[in-house]
């Protein structure tokens, strides 16, 4: 079974074909293109290099094409990609701006180009569909909570990845298997005592983190879009609410300017104004740039108070885990985050942090009551998984939520 997973930005396309032939889990090709003005044409290249480079002879050996969408107004999990589901992504255009409009237009290019090819979506919500419902509150009128002004929780596929693996690296593949079988039963599986914490840093060009007990999340940083929770490269993090009014009345700002500088301008590309990334603005920082300092100073800070959330939410952690461009490559920034930290049981080696880039490692010291890790993240891989599931059994799979 060949499964397209098709990773769609404002300008670019990129893509992973996996195939689960005979029960193994292969990836057959991943290639992608940078300033894409066509996307249309982006997807006839896609094909071609698919079938140049012998991973597929036509399409329709594609058993579907896979999207990891982000979020959608009333439905929620893995879903196939019919046009009142693409709708309900339509409907929430207006909290993920950079995210949805550019996956609806692909997804319909998809569908124009590849018609008898099931498309089939999992969005990045569905790992948070259990966690309870204060954790889902912000302080607003229900009117608004019914509206969506709630906290979604996103990097869902991420996450998910994380609660399996650091659980088979752990030894509980009990808690693995939870994980992942969590969408097919919600969370049925059974697991043995003690509860198995984790507590898990996706830091990128987008950063979260989320709290996993037993393989299952009981929150995510990000709240009702993806420009909330820890600041990201160009995006704000959470804001106190009465930012904009109070911008927009003592600045002039209006209100599409102030959404554009918010989702554009903000993060760390706004502290530092440097750049967006992390590398620059750590070179920046060395040359003796205070702005540039300044930006990584509060991204460390933030990461730090989240781990804070999530370690009186757990009631302790067995592993701090770090993944995505940041937590896989970025030794010194990991260095900062778990300093002093060591009365909560958090201690790491220096040198296996210092010698840990984008590979899977403990990296904490032996006498550290929890395990602090480097788990490279694979989202596609999820993303095909959870496809392959779907088709395999799309009436038990699929959980539609009309709680959006
Ligand atoms: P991501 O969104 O996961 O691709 O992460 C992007 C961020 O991670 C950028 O700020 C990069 O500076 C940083 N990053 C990604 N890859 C590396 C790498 N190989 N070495 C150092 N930093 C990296």
């Amino acid at each position: 079974m060949k499964i397209l997973v098709a990773n769609l930005g404002s300008t670019s396309l990129k893509w992973r074909l996996f195939d689960f032939a005979n029960g193994a889990e292969r990836l057959l090709h991943k290639g992608g293109f940078e300033r894409v003005a066509n996307h249309s044409q982006a997807i006839e290249d896609c094909l071609a290099q698919l079938k140049t480079a012998g991973a597929i002879a036509t399409e329709n050996d594609l058993a579907a094409v896979g999207f990891k969408a982000v979020l959608a107004k009333g439905v929620n999990g893995c879903v196939r990609l019919d046009e009142a589901a693409v709708q309900a992504m339509e409907a929430f255009n207006a909290i993920a701006p950079a995210h949805n409009p550019p996956y609806i237009a692909g997804i319909r290019l998809f569908a124009k180009r590849v018609p008898n090819v099931p498309l089939v979506a999992l969005f990045e919500t569905a790992f948070y569909q259990w966690i309870t419902d204060a954790a889902t509150r912000y302080g607003v009128p229900a009117a608004w909570h019914e509206a969506g002004v709630r906290r979604w929780g996103f990097h869902g596929a991420s996450h998910k990845f994380i609660a399996e693996r650091s659980a088979e690296l752990l030894g509980r593949e009990d808690v693995a298997a939870r994980a992942r079988n969590l969408y097919v039963d919600g969370g049925a599986t059974p697991v043995r005592e003690p509860a198995l914490r984790v507590i898990s840093c996706h830091l990128g060009g987008s950063s979260s983190i989320a709290g996993i007990r037993n393989g299952v999340a009981i929150g995510n940083s990000l709240g009702m879009s993806p420009q909330s929770g820890l600041p990201h490269n160009n995006r704000v993090g959470d804001l106190d609410a009465m930012a904009v009014p109070f911008m927009m009345r003592t600045q002039g700002l209006s209100l599409d300017e102030a959404e554009r500088q918010l989702c554009k301008d903000g993060g760390l590309k706004g502290v530092s104004g440097v750049s967006n990334d992390i590398r620059d603005i750590q070179t920046a920082a060395e040359q003796g740039n205070t702005a540039a300092q300044a930006a990584i100073d509060f991204f460390v800070h933030e990461v730090r108070r989240w781990i804070g959330a999530y370690l009186a939410e757990l009631n302790g952690a067995d592993a701090l885990v770090f993944t995505a461009g940041i937590g896989e490559n970025r030794g010194e920034i990991r260095a900062a985050i778990c300093s002093q930290l060591d009365q909560l049981g958090i201690a790491i080696d220096a040198a296996k942090n210092c010698s840990t880039r984008g590979q899977e490692a403990v990296i904490s010291a032996p006498d550290s009551r929890v395990k602090v890790m480097v788990i490279p993240t694979n989202e596609e891989l999820v993303v095909a998984r959870e496809v392959k599931r779907f088709l395999e059994n799309p009436r038990t799979w699929q959980r539609t939520t009309l709680n959006g």
